[in-house]
């Protein structure tokens, strides 16, 4: 069976994952880096990368030759990320492509994160919200461009939420606590909505929630603000889009796809406009099979990188990338 490998390594995971060319998954290994205190720092990440990279690639290796499959091409997460993490996941990818002689793919992880969930929802034509630590956007494929009807304009959710619970204590990836948090209680107080024709600002909340906690307010109460009021934001952005497109089906992807509110809301939105509300129940988070499972689609519909041409790309817009494959 002819295979793929991708290479995660945007910013906390190392991840790698096999899939074949009609899209079976094989196999997803990973490793997260996390931080002893406060956010991620990209020089330690890298370090964490190229110390976990060995083992990871080595156990993926062994797997393809013990089940006798065919790895024809290899593909690595291109951007966008922090610029010294992708430079750990291009350099192996690299490596790998030279020494076995086989082509090389530059993927977005933006796209991947969409494609996995394409696949694994079944999802044809959506509207898709992309919800995680890197990216905030409502976008859809039109004329094989992701175009973006609304992004964030400066922090992602992912951040505000991450961000908000450090200061409060908690180390980050700290999304699930949030969503306990705020589900243990029905009080709420004011934050800051603030969208701009289609587009969100989220760093006035975290300003003004942080000045909540220093007052004393319990952090349960400001847990259930923070994710009524950006998540509220959110689903507004979406069901204008949805309203616009008048797209049939709904993906959420991304790491804050997990959170159980946020897709009430949107399955609110989504019935109103006769849209159905597509999450997956796995792979939101970063992780290799996503990044295996475009390298499948490139390696049968796109072109591979010159390897001397394949340099990192940090902040890489998703409606910069051509898509030949829909
Ligand atoms: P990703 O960048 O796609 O790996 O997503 C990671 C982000 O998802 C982090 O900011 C997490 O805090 C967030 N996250 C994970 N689970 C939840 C949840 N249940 N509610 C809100 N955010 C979450
Ligand atoms: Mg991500």
């Amino acid at each position: 069976m002819k295979v793929v490998l991708g290479i995660e390594s945007t910013a906390h995971t190392f991840g790698v994952g096999i899939a074949s060319l009609d899209g079976n998954f094989l196999v997803d290994y990973s490793d997260q880096f996390i931080p002893p205190s406060g956010g991620i720092h990209p020089r330690e990440a890298s370090e964490h990368h190229s110390k976990v990279a060995p083992h990871l690639i080595e156990m993926a290796i062994s797997e393809i030759k013990k089940r006798k499959f065919e790895l024809v091409g290899i593909g690595f997460s291109r951007g966008p990320g922090l610029g010294p993490c992708l430079r750990v996941g291009a350099t192996v990818a690299r490596a790998i492509a030279t020494y076995l002689d086989i082509p090389l793919f530059g993927i977005h992880h933006g796209i991947a994160h969409i494609e996995i969930g394409k696949k694994l929802t079944g999802a044809k034509d959506p509207l898709i919200l992309l919800v995680s630590g890197g990216h905030t956007m409502i976008t859809a494929l039109e004329k094989h461009r992701y175009r973006v009807f609304g992004e964030t304009l400066d922090i992602s959710i992912g951040n505000l939420i991450d961000m908000f619970m450090r200061s409060a204590g908690y180390p980050s990836p700290a999304g699930h606590i949030c969503e306990k948090l705020a589900s243990e209680t029905n009080e709420m107080v004011e934050l800051p909505y603030i969208v701009k024709g289609t587009d969100m600002s989220f760093s006035g909340i975290l300003t003004a929630a942080r000045k909540y906690l220093k007052n004393g307010v319990p952090i349960n109460v400001i847990c259930r603000s923070l994710q009524e009021f950006s998540f509220a934001m959110l689903s507004e952005v979406t069901e204008r889009a949805l309203a616009h497109t008048k797209k049939r089906e709904l993906l959420v992807v991304g790491g804050v796809a997990a959170n159980k509110r946020l897709r009430e809301m949107l399955s609110y939105v989504a019935k109103e406009h006769e849209a159905a509300l597509l999450v997956s129940k796995k792979w939101n988070g970063d992780n290799g099979a996503m990044i295996a499972w475009t390298t499948a689609l490139a390696y049968k519909y796109d072109n591979p990188l010159d390897v001397d041409k394949s340099y990192v790309i940090p902040l890489w817009r998703i409606d910069e990338v051509f898509v030949p494959w829909q």
